[in-house]
């Protein structure tokens, strides 16, 4: 059989995870809590069950949950998006980008991707038919640059991806790339994938970024995410699209035959449980303190620590570490750290199409306090 995406194989995350459980290493790879999410949301998920909530829902997504993410951005972004025609469940953000690109892109289309980027970006844009675009972000601190992505724009681009808060580096978009990404849209047709997955994970008393904050972008964004992110449920695998009626008209049309609907009472539930706002409100301190453990543990270490200024990943140099493994290719380093000294890790290389090799690795902090002194109490001989 001609395969579709020939160069494909198994997701990194799946690999490390599997070989974090083989060997029985802390794993701090694959990017999802190990603790669970509060119980008065489980708790609704059942209340939801037990009403006979249990069918089809409407195609685009339970109105009630529609309305309550309607009203989260609004308050948050400052734009109204119509709950009725703008708004769209999907069954997480990974269904949700590659509908996105399902709807819009045809063969030859061109699709900017900034490098790294998360991994199911460039199969979804191969199995569109279209062809991939790698801009690199800024070697060392991964920031965009403007003149590359405004060199890689012809005629042919049909969307660029951009993800803030980023994974796998941790950065956040400013104010200032926002301002100067919708600058250079401006006389162009290109559409915006906004993955915003890690939306309510940004430290230090930063603002996120939606692109819902900025008009340009807005009018011609695909903003996504996703409330296994937000809510510590990624295995319930719900998530939304933002984007204006003619976009999500076009998204619904792939959406109906992609999936049709999602889950309907893991949506009552998350609508019920959205009438608080603090669950998120709260997420950045939840997050920092266990940002700042991790970081205070490695800083007894020789990684060296890349800024972590959003989502739930902290970046490490291996360069300096006393340990000959340091000069291993990434993929062969977390190998080692895996099965030699306990904790699972996924290497930077993977989120680039080249493989490129930079000595950096990323650990998710995403864990009970002990599990990530566990991890700390391993990672100290190195
Ligand atoms: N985009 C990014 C940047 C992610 O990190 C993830 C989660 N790994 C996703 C999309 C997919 O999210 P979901 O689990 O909701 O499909
Ligand atoms: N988003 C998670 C990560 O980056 C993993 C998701 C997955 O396993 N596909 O680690």
């Amino acid at each position: 059989l001609a395969s579709r995406l020939p160069n494909v194989g198994t997701t990194i995350f799946t690999v490390m995870s599997a070989l974090a459980t083989e060997t029985g290493a802390v794993n701090l790879g694959q990017g999802f809590p190990d603790f669970n999410c509060d119980p008065a949301l489980v708790d609704a998920v059942s209340t939801a069950m037990q009403a006979g909530l249990n069918q089809y829902p409407p195609m685009p997504g339970v109105p009630v949950l529609r309305e309550a993410i309607s009203k989260k951005i609004e308050a948050l972004y400052g734009r109204h998006y119509d709950a009725g025609s703008e708004i769209t469940v999907t069954a997480g953000a990974t269904q949700a980008i590659i509908t996105c690109i399902l709807s819009t892109v045809h063969p030859g289309d061109e699709v900017i991707v900034l490098e790294p980027c998360y991994d199911s970006y460039v199969p979804n844009i191969e199995l569109a038919g279209g062809v991939v675009v790698r801009v690199p972000l800024t070697p060392g601190t991964f920031r965009p640059d403007f003149d590359k992505i405004a060199a890689a724009i012809t005629s042919k681009t049909r969307a660029i991806i951009v993800n803030t808060p980023h994974n796998p580096s941790a950065t956040v978009w400013k104010r200032e790339d926002m301002l100067q990404l919708q600058d250079l849209l401006a006389p162009t047709n290109v559409l915006l994938i906004s993955d915003e997955v890690y939306e309510h994970m940004v430290f230090d008393g930063q603002p996120h970024e939606s692109a819902a904050r900025y008009p340009g972008l807005a009018a011609r964004a695909f903003i996504v995410s996703s409330f296994g992110k937000t809510y510590h449920v990624t295995g319930w695998k719900v998530g939304f699209v933002a984007a204006p009626a003619a976009l999500s008209a076009e998204f619904r049309k792939v959406h109906q035959f992609n999936v049709f609907t999602v889950n309907t009472p893991v949506q009552h539930a998350l609508a019920a449980y959205m009438a608080n706002p603090r669950p998120y409100l709260d997420l950045p301190a939840f997050y920092e303190h266990k940002r700042d453990l991790f970081r205070a543990g490695l800083a007894n270490t020789r990684f060296k620590l890349l800024p972590s200024e959003g989502s739930y990943f902290q970046c490490v140099d291996i360069s300096e570490l006393a340990v000959p493994e340091r000069s291993l290719p990434e993929g062969d380093f977390c190998q080692w750290l895996t099965r030699e000294i306990g904790v699972a890790a996924i290497p930077l290389s993977a989120f680039y199409g080249n493989g490129f090799d930079q000595h950096v690795v990323r650990f998710c902090f995403a864990k009970k306090d002990e599990t990530l002194v566990s991890a700390l109490e391993r990672l100290a001989r190195l």
